[in-house]
């Protein structure tokens, strides 16, 4: 899938005026419009890529203000590495990154950042039809011995996914599974007029769905009665999503911390809601070049953060 993928990107995107042509239309759709005032009316100054507003006089290029605006990474590298994130159904660590493409892995480690940054949903419509949700548990190294007491605490932490049969995927880091917390995520995510609910037996979920109204619309399946589809009654379509998530976990992100668990989700709930859309490489991009700087920042803790 890469492999196809990167020839047509050396095609469309294999130089700098390439890229930069492209990030304009994603920028612009409409035409170019100058980021300090809103003008649209501009002059292009052919020999440095830039634009001079006819307004203010402001000049400026399609990645000022954008997270690309303090790289000095050429374009066709960012390009390349947002291929590579996208398409990796698992993730890639900045690790490999740095291998690929050949620089540091500082660099590395701050393009993964910004660009997963830009690999999030900006809106969340409500999930409906038949809803399946679960829980489960990620991470999870056993500290000290578990026979002494103070030690041995599971660091686990709970992910909460929410999936529509035939539609969108929610995941969730959630701070405990109790019927409360659940009660939130399914307030906050399912639509009032879900045909079903799907779980497990977990002993939170009755009171949950009684809490936001749903009691009357919700099915659940024995697991520990080693039953897995009763009829149409299964929560087989989120575990799935699940079971994904989790070899992305093992096998890229060795030492996923805690703190950095809900941008993971969150990439990974963005790329798998358009694991089949072929305009995945071109979202990320978009949100890439229309996010402002400012934005960013705040996402990526202002890069300062140096955790894996
Ligand atoms: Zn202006």
């Amino acid at each position: 899938m890469i492999d196809a993928n990167l020839v047509k990107l050396m095609e469309h995107f294999g130089s700098e005026d390439k890229c930069r042509a492209y990030m304009e239309t994603l920028r612009w759709p409409e035409g170019v419009v100058c980021p300090r005032c809103k003008s649209t009316s501009t002059s292009r100054v052919e020999k440095r890529n830039q634009y001079d507003c006819n307004t203010c006089r402001y000049q400026f290029s399609v990645t000022a203000g954008t997270i690309f605006n303090d790289s000095h990474l050429p374009l066709t590298k960012w390009f390349l590495a947002v291929l590579l994130l996208v398409e990796s159904r698992k993730g890639m660590s900045a690790n490999q990154v740095k291998r690929i493409l050949g620089i540091s892995y500082k660099t590395a480690w701050y393009l993964c950042h910004r660009i997963r940054a830009a690999m999030r949903e900006v809106e969340r419509p409500m999930l409906d039809g038949t809803v399946e949700m679960d829980e489960t548990y990620v991470g999870g190294v056993q500290r000290g011995h578990q026979n002494k007491p103070g030690h041995g605490l599971s660091t686990k932490q709970i992910v909460i996914g929410i999936r529509q049969r035939g539609g969108e995927t929610r995941f969730f880091h959630a701070e405990d599974a109790k019927s409360g917390t659940l009660a939130k995520y399914i307030r906050e995510n399912i639509s009032t007029d879900v045909d079903v609910i799907m779980t497990d037996e977990f002993n939170a979920y009755p009171s949950a769905v009684k809490e936001t109204g749903f009691a009357g619309r919700h099915k659940t399946i024995k697991h520990k009665a080693k039953i897995y589809v009763d009829g149409d009654i299964h929560t087989n379509t989120v575990e799935n999503a699940f079971s994904l998530l989790k070899r992305g976990i093992i096998g890229t992100w060795h030492r996923l911390s805690a703190k950095h668990l809900a941008a993971y989700l969150a990439e990974m709930e963005f790329r798998f809601n358009r694991r089949k859309s072929p305009y995945l490489f071109q979202d990320t991009l978009r949100h890439m070049v229309t996010a402002s700087t400012l934005t960013f920042e705040k996402l990526t803790c202002g890069g300062k953060d140096a955790a894996a």
